[in-house]
């Protein structure tokens, strides 16, 4: 027994708004066919492997000192990315970065939000967004979506300008349900927003739709994106988050961050996966035609597929989906259970595991929906 297993949470001097809630839960099982966490299926390749080594390996020499602060060069390394990438281009001076896009997030709630202060969400959205809130004494509002899932950008309006937040969350495409936000239904949110609107653009590089980038001059004390290299870059286990945003945003961001937060070994592993975007993103149009592919199957069985602008499907209508979900793992296919009734969310993966995937829906179509 571990020393102090006396204690549980209930008796500790937390703070109310974190009794009674639920930690992020994505189950991390060992199951063959993993098609939970929206990540790219694809492995590094051997030269990106052998890059990554030999600059962590040069890296380590300096492993007694601290890291950049202000992780410049990689910064300028993301600027020519997200430029070449958007077709925008922005500079070092429009990047901030950190560990995962989860910690740009938290970073952007200590500076914008807190005590006395809203963040507004649309849902059914990302489950970190109102999570962060919390742990920031941000008070968390939410406004639904249509029932198909689309964000209806008047209902929006109305909200922002009913509840005033001093954050809005937009993410596009929004996860777990797939759809985009156009350029001009997100000018509109811009304007009507008294506060910052950050927009998360984690699955940006899976979007048919342009990038919020090319809003940024146009509402410089407004409009955040937040992007990752954990999704289409196939970066997830290097834990690289940033946003792009005027400088100003910036520098808001140097007064919350904790000294040092990107270690010597993750910048250098950046850089070294970023000189190899071209051969990553390159599976990023094969898993476009893959989605589609699974999506017109699982229509074709009688399933409700919700449209998707990323590199995952939420589908439905099962009669009780946590018990559709254990049926999947059974198949050995681990999906994604987020909560909306009568639905899972599929991350595309491998062809072969794609086709797992469509061959125990097929036998499930006839017992579940
Ligand atoms: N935003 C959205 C919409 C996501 O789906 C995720 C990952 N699940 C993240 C942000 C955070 O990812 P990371 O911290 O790996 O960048």
């Amino acid at each position: 027994n571990a020393p102090g297993s006396g204690a549980t949470i209930a008796d500790l001097p937390l703070r109310e708004n974190l009794r009674g809630k639920s930690p992020y839960g994505a189950p991390q099982l060992q199951v063959p066919v993993q098609l939970n966490t929206n990540e790219n299926p694809h492995p590094p390749s051997a030269a990106l492997i052998a890059d990554v080594a030999e600059s962590v390996r040069q890296a380590a020499a300096e492993l007694h000192r601290y890291p950049d602060r202000d992780a410049r060069a990689l910064r300028q390394d993301l600027a020519a990315y997200v430029s070449k990438q958007t077709g925008i281009a922005v500079t070092e001076a429009n990047l901030w970065a950190a560990n995962g896009s989860n910690e740009i997030l938290q970073q952007l709630l200590q500076a914008f939000g807190g005590p006395g202060r809203t963040a507004l969400g649309f849902t059914p959205s990302y489950s970190m967004h109102p999570i962060i809130s919390t742990g920031t004494q941000t008070l968390w509002i939410e406004s639904p979506r249509r029932a198909d899932f689309s964000l209806d950008v008047d209902a929006a309006v109305l909200a922002i300008s009913e509840h005033q937040p001093d954050v809005v969350f937009v993410t596009s495409p929004n996860n777990p349900t797939g759809h985009s936000i156009p350029l001009a239904g997100l000018r509109q949110i811009v304007d009507a927003a008294p506060g910052i609107v950050v927009v998360d653009e984690a699955y940006g590089e899976f979007s048919a739709v342009p990038s919020a980038v090319g809003l940024i001059d146009e509402h410089p004390s407004k409009l955040v994106v937040s992007r990752t290299m954990s999704k289409a870059f196939a970066f997830a286990g290097g834990r690289l988050g940033y946003l792009v945003a005027a400088p100003a945003m910036v520098e808001a961001m140097l007064l919350v961050r904790l000294p040092y937060h990107l270690s010597v070994v993750t910048q250098a592993a950046a850089r070294a996966a970023l000189r190899h975007a071209d051969e990553t993103l390159a599976s990023v149009h094969h898993l476009a035609a893959e989605r589609d592919r699974v999506a017109a199957a699982l229509a074709a069985w009688g399933f409700d597929v919700v449209p998707s602008d990323a590199n995952f499907i939420l589908f439905g209508s099962f009669r009780d989906s946590a018990a559709s979900w254990q049926r999947y793992l059974d198949h050995g296919v681990l999906l994604r259970d987020v909560g909306i009734p009568g639905h899972l969310r599929a991350t595309i993966g491998l062809d072969a595991e794609n086709d797992a995937f469509l061959e125990a829906s097929k036998k499930l179509a006839a017992s579940e929906l």
